[in-house]
């Protein structure tokens, strides 16, 4: 079994009131991947980046164990870039530059050796590029999408085709309301369900996360940290988590999606202690399953009596 994850692979510039970051190693694929990489021994990119990719950040990328044949390098572009600035509520942030540049005109040609992928995820990038990846893998066993307000207000159809090809799609609160054009999440899932995935997990950032599927609607907390510094990349390593997590249990059942949902939670809660995807590579699967116990404690709520017992 095998992972494939398409998605940016960028410059991230990022400011929050609390310090700043300049030009480090970003994007979905480069964070999907590297948390995908703790669960599953074959996680295969594809990106594109320009001559000005630093031989640092892809040493960054293999040394996590992610296999870059799909990585393609346009010697005389340079590579996607994003400008992030947080407020002091750490779930609010502006974007104040994207420059696809190299993404603009990317055609993504699938290595032979990378058309027999399992789980495809097409981590928040152009939908048609998306597309573009799912249909030359031979036959995906489960498909996974994220997206961003960007594409939602760029291109907007080609965002609900892609919708109509994916078994889970992954988005965050704001972005689900705007999508649906709905303020209720509840409704909003509902309406995204009825553009084609069968499963929505809607992010909250530190409010947790929430699973929606035709049999239940499932709550995952979010971990309390007192040390968050740079939130960039959660949504990202939150799929690699739950798509590594799907890969372990060989199985789509809906107890599996819910421990993905917390696998992915866990991932996200680490990524965000520091700038950049560094974090993800000091892990050691003893940080993630004990990350994954507290996350149940946290949740755990005791045997309920009802009422009228109570008051007997
Ligand atoms: P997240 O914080 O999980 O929403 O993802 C942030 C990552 O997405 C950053 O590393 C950016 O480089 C990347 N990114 C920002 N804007 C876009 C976009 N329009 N399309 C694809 N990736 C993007």
């Amino acid at each position: 079994m095998s992972i494939l994850a398409v998605g940016t692979v960028a410059f991230d510039s990022i400011d929050t009131p609390f310090g700043s970051a300049d030009r480090v190693l970003g994007g979905s694929a480069s964070y999907l991947t590297l948390a995908a990489r703790h669960f599953c021994e074959d996680v295969r990119l594809v990106g594109v980046v320009g001559g000005d990719f630093p031989d640092e950040y892809r040493r960054t990328l293999a040394d996590g164990g992610v296999d870059l044949e799909g990585l393609e390098v346009e010697e005389d572009g340079e590579t996607f870039f994003w400008h992030g600035e947080y407020h002091y509520d750490m779930n609010e942030r502006d974007t104040l530059d994207t420059q696809l540049n190299v993404l603009a005109s990317f055609e993504p040609d699938l290595p032979e050796s990378y058309l027999d992928s399992d789980i495809v995820c097409l981590g928040n990038l152009e939908p048609g590029i998306q597309r573009d990846v799912l249909d030359q893998v031979d036959d995906p066993e489960f498909v996974m999408a994220d997206t961003m307000n960007y594409w939602i207000e760029n291109t907007p159809d080609s965002l609900r085709t892609t919708l109509s090809q994916v078994d889970c799609f992954v988005i965050n609160d704001a972005e689900a309301r705007e999508l649906a054009d709905e303020p209720n999440l509840v409704r909003a899932a509902s309406r995204i369900r009825d553009m084609g995935p069968e499963t929505l997990i809607i992010k909250k950032g530190e409010h947790g996360a929430l699973l929606f599927t035709d049999h239940s609607v499932f709550s995952a907390p979010a971990y309390p940290l007192d040390d968050i510094q740079d939130p960039t990349g959660a949504g990202d390593a939150f799929a690699g988590g739950l798509a590594g997590h799907l890969y372990q249990s060989g199985g789509l059942d809906p107890e599996a999606l819910r421990r993905g949902v917390i696998y992915g939670s866990v991932m996200a809660s680490f990524v965000v202690q520091r700038y950049g995807p560094d974090k993800l590579l000091d892990l050691t699967r003893t940080d993630i399953t004990e990350r994954a116990r507290s996350f149940r404690e946290l949740a755990a709520i005791p045997t309920l009596v009802p009422l009228d017992k109570q008051l007997a």
